[in-house]
């Protein structure tokens, strides 16, 4: 099990940050823990500014500015949708019109994709196309992006979850109505989707002690990416009926029930491996689910559930990885999602120590072989695209979003 993260050894908060720097000898990672706040985040501002640019070159430059992998998760979709955050720091036109032009590319490029979701289908192009059309004051851009966004047909035999299923879709609505207007899409075409979604959970948990249950690829998951926190996630978002939001208490009631001993969550039903803590599968996708019951039910049972939980991504989420999906850069969400929460700056704290682990350390782990760089080295949730986008959510802790993934 050790050997899928490095043990924490960094000060568990920042009073003992405090006490550490006056007895012992400091390396380069506890002077940075040491800095004030705006020290260290303008220090991971310049260090992604720098970043940002490597990554447009790695995945649009080198490429010729052709697409091949037009996904949010592992390709050009998500260089824009980091280009866009850079963007919001900068200010900087040229910025939004590289992204523009990435999102054009990536629109070809997913022409005939059936995939129906954000992260990784053609409702994210286009709803990424049309906000940044808003941005840039191009109406007549914005309502080719959307009038593309209202021909995603969504097939009958969709799954539920979030990379490739119905909730994945809603998202994407969700953000369309965030960023260009409320009923962008219509409650009640979204109402639809809930409704089918409710309806396949209900028939898969028959009665059991789960309200809700999915299945994906034969599995029955529990977590973000392809499971029950993804699901219960875009739910709460979503305007429910009230025993359909009795039904979504219930499953989270379920999981908090039956996590592991340790606090972890298990990464699908039955299952007896306490393995990862990811922000795909185990405790840190289900803390930023449990973060948000806690904010829209503002019951104390989810509020609890979701300190416990980030517990074990402090213990344990110092991944030999840096991406969002399955790395140290998303499970650093789970700390800023907790401060955004509670106001507590100990969970800050917790954000800025993971950071500054990043930043002081992955680039000579990777080179050294003992941190896996990702399969898609580059990319917003596998590979330093994520970190950077972490990086620049550092500036501004209070409005940090988790990628794709929160609102
Ligand atoms: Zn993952």
């Amino acid at each position: 099990m050790a050997d899928r993260f490095f043990p924490n050894e960094m000060p568990e908060t920042s009073l003992a940050v405090a006490a550490h720097e006056t007895t012992t000898a400091q390396d380069s990672l506890t002077k940075l823990l040491s800095l004030p706040y705006t020290a260290v985040s303008d220090t991971l501002k310049n260090s992604a500014l720098a970043l940002k640019q490597t990554v447009v070159n790695e995945t649009w430059g080198v490429s010729g500015k052709r697409v091949q992998d037009y996904t949010l998760y592992t390709g050009a979709l998500g260089t824009a949708y980091l280009l866009f955050k850079a963007y919001q720091v900068t200010k900087n036109d040229n910025e939004l019109k590289l992204c523009c032009d990435i999102v054009k590319a990536c629109d070809s490029a997913s022409r005939d994709s059936g995939c129906v979701t954000f992260i990784c289908g053609r409702a994210g192009v286009c709803a990424l196309g049309a906000v940044l059309a808003k941005h840039a004051g191009d109406e007549r851009l914005l309502d080719l992006y959307l009038t593309k966004f209202k021909e995603i047909k969504l097939p009958s035999d969709l799954p539920n979850e979030l990379l490739y299923g119905r909730v994945g879709f809603l998202w994407a609505c969700s953000f369309l109505n965030k960023h260009i207007g409320k009923d962008t899409i219509s409650t009640a075409q979204m109402r639809a989707v809930v409704d089918e979604i409710i309806k396949a959970g209900r028939r898969l948990a028959n009665r059991g002690r789960c309200p809700l249950m999915y299945e994906w690829h034969g599995k029955k998951y529990w977590g973000a990416a392809h499971g029950l926190a993804g699901i219960m996630h875009v739910l709460m978002d979503m305007e429910l009926k009230p025993d359909q939001v009795e039904d979504v208490k219930g499953t989270l009631r379920y999981m908090i029930k039956n996590r592991f001993p340790s606090g972890n969550y298990p990464s699908s039903e039955g299952s007896e491996s306490d393995r990862l803590v990811h922000w795909c599968h185990g405790a840190p996708g289900v803390t930023l689910t449990l973060a948000k019951a806690a904010e829209v039910f503002g019951e104390k049972e989810f509020l609890q559930a979701a300190v416990d939980a980030g517990e074990v991504v402090w213990k344990r989420g110092l991944l030999k990885r840096v991406g969002i999906c399955h790395g140290i850069s998303g499970n650093t969400y789970v700390f800023l999602s907790l401060y955004r929460l509670t106001g507590n700056v100990e969970y800050l704290y917790r954000a800025k120590a993971f950071a500054c682990f990043l930043y002081d350390r992955a680039q000579k782990l990777i080179a050294e072989g003992k941190m896996h760089g990702g399969d898609r080295p580059y990319s917003l949730f596998e590979g330093i695209g994520g970190m950077t986008h972490l990086f620049l959510d550092m500036i501004e802790p209070s409005e940090a979003r988790f990628p794709a993934y929160e609102l």
